[in-house]
């Protein structure tokens, strides 16, 4: 079937639900999502959202910014982090006005807590600036959005998988997608295409990312001719549950809890004396595993305790419900009274697919913008989390760069009218489906998928180094060629998850080649990447963005300058 919309957004989580609720009344929009809407990735987020309300401590914008730019290490683009950070205290309000109930302080203002990496006064202390619902922040906003978007008749494409992007060879002009329910085919005009498809932590075994996080829409850019941008920054939180990777909110140390090795030890101390635990998390994540390869790990293991133990029944209940309540389901253990255990996990990917601050796809070094194409959330990389994110500034980001999104989807397609698709569009995908649904091969999915989750755990998560990184890039490409080579997918028509997931096979290797070849030729340490061989960051040499190509002759390396406006980079301490 061929449907028509002014705007098609790929994509039901916070950033894609923010741009439609923003064209709603002015411009037909379609969403479409893979999972029920609600079921998005944003919907698990614990700890909260960043803005210097300055409710519970003095705070500036300001303050906010430094702070981001530092936890970058220096490669977040400070334009598109001030822009950010300027309207945070206006989007809490927006979501308040909205319904959103956040939590309050004795007084009925909304309250704040403290989270990695946010200080007061460039750097001294921690500061109180992230807003929450307990520990369910992106629960009710993505309720809250979803509301909105059904209130303002948003055309929902719900289970939904959107197979491919439709260039005319000017511009993009709509989106494939395959009907969950029965297996159809759709072909989606719009004047403007937006992808918000959420990350791809997946590629890797152990991860606190939602299924879905397969990194679909990242790939369909890529396929399509888009560079990525800055891949190599993939952020591990220190804090995933043991040995499950299932996420404990930094709130748990925003509120007090510490962590402790073997020894009984509260060895943040020693790795950052201003801000202990809650320095960024790349620094709290690489400082537990040098821990415990230094065998100082429980009982000689690769975790360590996140101890909550002194906080008390009363505000582990109001405060840190879910984290509680998933410790005692999945490990049996009651954090009032024990420690839990945790160790890093795959959370975020800071990169992506390059956008200016309006979420304009941009397909090269100089900025030349993919016309009809948007992007926004995590799939896209603006970039204002630079080599690391700090914590609840993504839902800030989703917010902040969805609604930029929708403003300039508004005002692009005022001027043009739809472009009829090239008319082989569901032709190619039926063809592609078929190919999967015959195959003769021998290999199994879900033996090639545990292959690139092991080996990026190896090869690509917090230490890398040229040996490891240059034979993963071999390991991907074998395992590429396993995939040319795999069985027929079972052909049932309804909720044909096989079919699914051979599709997201073949996304997430392809970016597993991207995120090594970039950690490859990045040889210094910056953020999340750190470089066993080059543990030094290098900013004569690396203070740019890193762009991946496909070209007929493999992948191509190219680089942009980091836009500098306030800070100049200095050595990061906390
Ligand atoms: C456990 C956890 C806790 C977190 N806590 C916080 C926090 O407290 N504060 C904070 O700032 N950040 C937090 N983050 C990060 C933040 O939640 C994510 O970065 C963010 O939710 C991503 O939102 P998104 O709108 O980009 O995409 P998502 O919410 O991931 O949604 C992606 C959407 O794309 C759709 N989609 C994907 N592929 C396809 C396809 N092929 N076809 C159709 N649809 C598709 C999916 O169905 C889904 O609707 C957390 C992340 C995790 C995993």
């Amino acid at each position: 079937m061929i449907f028509k919309h002014d705007i098609v957004i790929v994509g039901a989580g916070l950033a894609g639900l923010r741009a439609a609720v923003e064209c709603v009344g002015q411009a037909d929009v379609a969403v479409v999502s893979k999972v029920f809407p609600t079921r998005s990735h944003s919907g698990a987020a614990q700890g909260g959202i960043t803005a210097s309300l300055g409710n519970e401590e003095e705070d500036h914008w300001e303050w906010h910014l430094f702070d981001t730019v530092k936890g970058s290490d220096y490669l977040g683009d400070q334009d598109a982090i001030e822009i950010m950070v300027k309207d945070a205290p206006r989007v809490i309000y927006e979501l308040e006005h909205l319904g959103v109930p956040f939590s309050r302080t004795t007084e009925g203002k909304i309250a704040q807590r403290y989270f990695g990496g946010h200080t007061r006064d460039y750097g001294k202390s921690p500061v109180k600036r992230a807003c929450y619902a307990a520990d369910r922040t992106g629960r009710v906003v993505l309720d809250t959005l979803y509301d909105q978007c059904l209130r303002h008749q948003v055309k929902f494409y719900s289970e939904n998988y959107a197979l491919s992007l439709i260039f005319d060879g000017k511009k993009y002009v709509g989106v494939v997608t395959y009907d969950l329910a029965n297996g159809e085919l759709h072909l989606l005009q719009g004047k403007a295409i937006l992808l918000a498809t959420g990350g791809c932590g997946r590629i890797y075994q152990t991860t606190s990312n939602g299924f879905a996080s397969t990194g679909d829409g990242i790939h369909l850019a890529y396929q399509s001719g888009i560079p990525l941008e800055d891949m190599e920054f993939i952020q591990f939180h220190p804090t995933g549950l043991y040995p499950l990777g299932i996420l404990v909110s930094e709130a748990a140390r925003g509120e007090g809890g510490f962590l402790r090795n073997r020894l009984g030890e509260r060895f943040m101390e020693r790795y950052a004396p201003t801000v202990k635990d809650l320095a960024a998390r790349d620094v709290v994540s690489r400082a537990i595993l040098t821990e415990t390869r230094e065998g100082k790990g429980i009982s000689g293991k690769d975790y360590v305790h996140l101890d909550l133990t002194h906080l008390g029944e009363e505000r582990i209940s109001e405060r840190l419900w879910e984290i509680a309540s998933f410790a005692r389901i999945y490990l049996g253990i009651d954090p009032i009274y024990d420690p839990i255990p945790v160790q890093p996990t795959c959370h975020y990917v800071m990169g992506g697919i390059p956008t200016d601050v309006d979420g304009r796809v941009l397909m090269d070094e100089k900025g030349s913008i993919a016309h009809g194409l948007f992007a926004a959330g995590e799939c896209a990389c603006v970039s204002v989390h630079g080599a690391n994110r700090l914590g609840c500034n993504s839902l800030l980001d989703l917010l902040v760069f969805g609604r930029r999104s929708g403003l300039a989807m508004k005002q692009a397609i005022s001027t043009l009218d739809h472009q009829t698709p090239p008319t082989d569009a569901l032709r190619v995908m039926e063809e592609k489906i078929k190919k999967l649904f015959t195959a003769t091969g021998k290999e199994k999915i879900g033996d090639i998928r545990q292959g690139m989750q092991s080996l990026m755990m190896k090869r690509g998560s917090v230490f890398r180094n040229e040996e490891g990184l240059k034979a993963g890039i071999e390991e991907i490409r074998s395992l590429k060629e396993r995939y040319k080579n795999i069985g027929a997918v079972d052909k049932r028509k309804a909720f044909n998850f096989g079919f699914m997931e051979a599709i997201e096979l073949d996304h997430q290797l392809a970016l597993s080649e991207v995120i090594l070849f970039s950690a490859l030729h990045r040889r210094e340490s910056r953020g999340a990447h750190y470089r066993e061989d080059f543990p030094a960051r290098a900013d004569r040499y690396f203070l740019k963005h890193t762009l991946v190509f496909q070209t007929p002759k493999g992948l191509q390396v190219r680089y942009k300058p980091v836009k500098i406006t306030r800070f100049q980079p200095e050595a990061r301490v906390y």
